[in-house]
């Protein structure tokens, strides 16, 4: 899983954080990651929303991808389809995607980088990997994050912000044995490159058998574990997480994991916005009413038109 890799002996180091007189947040509850068929039909493990976790405020779905080795001709993706309300967040950890929207944002989302697109008030996207890429077939491994925006924000024009994997913030735990990767948010003072409207917190962190993660936390967020490979424990009491097991953390004022294995985690949360939830499909709003308004948007093409004559069932889908 080679992300971004860096020798943590170079790296900042987060602060060691004393073991008996810190807040640590247990654990609340374990999700296991159910899986579905997204876009043209590829798998993904998601751990919510779903049965277990419902409401993940302020994050809306969470889609690990991969990793899977696709043969020639097999890699897959989600054509043109319409988004409004939210953010969708994609962090590619190995392989590509091709992202193209009706805003005119786009670009290459690879080995490491990540793409951060605010629908906002509507925008069309297409969510591809490259000819090249498909025509070789290889190794395809990435996360999609659903960030909701609060109410007052759900109009703002689209924004399209790519993030290279060598803009990502890189810190080493403090024991040196964890690479974290900051890809959005404040962490022991270090800030991450993302420009969110809604406060969170979003890292990818790899850990060597052993090693201790201690993150301070602001106690006013949420806070999740996501295991996208590996095997280790989170909280003071040590509970089990294994590859696909989301872990949702009581209150406290940090979070402390331990790799039982080679081990890479997402780590996450932000402020609930605490606020009415109306999705259904690729729309994400505060109403009823807000969303059939934005079916009917849809439909008349005022979410935006596709750039490229790529027009198949899916763009008439809410997919
Ligand atoms: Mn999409």
């Amino acid at each position: 899983m080679p992300a971004v890799t860096a020798d943590t002996l170079t790296l900042p180091r987060l602060p060691d954080l004393p073991q008996t007189a810190t807040a640590w947040r247990p654990v609340r509850e374990v999700v296991r990651a159910r899986e579905f068929l997204e876009g043209e039909g590829f798998r993904v493990r998601r751990p919510f929303p779903g049965v277990g976790l419902a409401n993940a405020d302020p994050f809306l779905l969470l889609d690990h991808m991969g990793a899977v080795e696709y043969g020639p001709g097999e890699a897959k993706g989600a054509p043109w389809h319409p988004h409004r309300g939210f953010e969708t967040v994609t962090y590619m950890i190995d392989g590509a995607l091709e992202h193209r929207d009706s805003a005119g944002g786009g670009g290459l989302i690879t080995d490491g980088g990540t793409q951060w697109m605010t629908a906002g008030s509507g925008v069309l996207h297409s969510e591809l990997p490259p000819q090249d890429v498909v025509a070789r077939g290889g190794l395809f491994h990435g996360v999609q994050l659903w960030v909701n925006l609060p109410r007052a924000e759900k109009w703002t024009p689209p924004r399209y912000q790519d993030i290279a994997a060598r803009d990502t913030t890189l810190l080493s735990s403090g024991d040196g044995g964890a690479l974290v990767r900051l890809v959005a948010g404040d962490v022991a003072g270090f800030r991450g490159p993302g420009a969110t409207r809604t406060p969170i917190t979003y890292l990818h962190a790899t850990l060597s058998p052993g090693a201790r993660l201690d993150l301070p936390w602001p106690e006013d967020f949420t806070a999740m574990v996501y295991v996208l490979a590996g095997r280790g424990t989170v909280g003071p009491e040590r509970r089990p997480l294994d590859e696909g097991h989301l872990a949702v953390l009581g209150r406290g004022g940090a979070l402390t994991a331990h790799a039982a294995t080679p081990w890479d985690v997402l780590v996450l949360g932000g402020l609930p916005l605490n606020e009415p939830v109306a999705r259904y499909g690729p729309f994400v709003m505060n109403t009823r009413a807000e969303i059939i308004q934005a079916i009917e948007d849809h439909q008349a093409g005022r979410l935006g038109r596709t750039q490229v004559p790529h027009v198949t069932a899916a763009d008439e889908e809410l997919s």
